[in-house]
């Protein structure tokens, strides 16, 4: 469902932040992208749903191809980000919008879906998230684990095949986190493909597919999560994982 081809992306002329990333995502998978601060995680999702561009390679998503920079297709991207939906560190919620209307601006205004249906949808997003009783309030009136499901049921209200996280718990405070973790792992249960940066190491144990360690711009290792776990293969990744617990 995702493939990226040597892909590699530069910040300005000199700074080399994805090194020929080759990456292959099946449908329903479920990835879990680790490494240290500044390895190019974020970099990495972001490129999925064309938040950030790359001067070379290729990167092929819900069978659309993305193209290096310069060679942009506006179409393209547009169709991309149809099946691609994102939950950042940050909400990113409008705080002078209702939760309704956070989730119902997208469908109205991007994807002409009708009032009356969007906001059914909508209300059955929040269901998914636990939090339809919410839907009348806004964003600041809400705890920032009820904001952060907020978030993930905007993302669902487009029925992405693909969903983004990225550092979904990390602003959070410690006893927000599990209500979040939770409603990620019924998701995943569910079969939509995700791809999670994450150093909710329990969670990608018990939820996760495939672990992926960047390093430097670089995947230096991928694995199952028992094996990465257990016996990485590289010191760098070894490294890492002693300096989590
Ligand atoms: P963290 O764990 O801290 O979130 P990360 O692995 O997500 O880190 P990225 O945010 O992808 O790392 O950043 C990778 C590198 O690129 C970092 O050195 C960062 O400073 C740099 N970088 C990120 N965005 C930009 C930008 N817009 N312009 C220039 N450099 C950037
Ligand atoms: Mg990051």
């Amino acid at each position: 469902l995702i493939h990226f081809q040597q892909l590699n992306k530069w910040f300005g002329s000199d700074f080399h932040v994805l090194r020929d990333i080759d990456l292959d995502i099946a449908r329903g998978e479920r990835v879990v992208v680790c490494g240290p601060s500044g390895s190019g995680k974020s970099t990495l999702i972001r490129c999925i749903n064309a938040l950030e561009s790359f001067q070379q390679g290729g990167l092929l998503v819900a069978g659309v191809r993305l193209y290096p920079e310069g060679q942009e297709d506006e179409r393209a991207i547009a169709q991309v980000r149809r099946h691609v939906g994102m939950v950042f560190q940050q909400f990113n919620l409008f705080p002078h919008l209702s939760v309704l209307d956070n989730l119902t601006l997208g469908p109205i205004h991007a994807a002409k879906v009708p009032h009356a249906q969007a906001q059914a949808h909508a209300l059955a997003q929040l269901e998914r998230v636990h939090i339809a009783d919410q839907a009348y309030k806004f964003p600041l009136q809400l705890s920032g684990g009820q904001q952060q499901r907020v978030a993930i049921a905007r993302a669902l209200c487009l029925s992405p095949e693909i969903l983004l996280f990225d550092e979904p718990t990390s602003a959070l405070d410690p006893e927000m986190v599990h209500e979040v973790l939770d409603v990620m792992t019924a998701l995943a249960r569910q079969g939509i493909t995700m791809v999670c940066v994450t150093h909710e190491m329990d969670f990608a144990r018990s939820v996760a597919d495939r672990v992926v360690f960047m390093d430097q711009g670089q995947i230096i290792e991928q694995a199952a999560p028992e094996a990465f776990f257990a016996r990485p293969a590289t010191e760098r990744a070894q490294q890492f994982l002693d300096k989590l617990i």
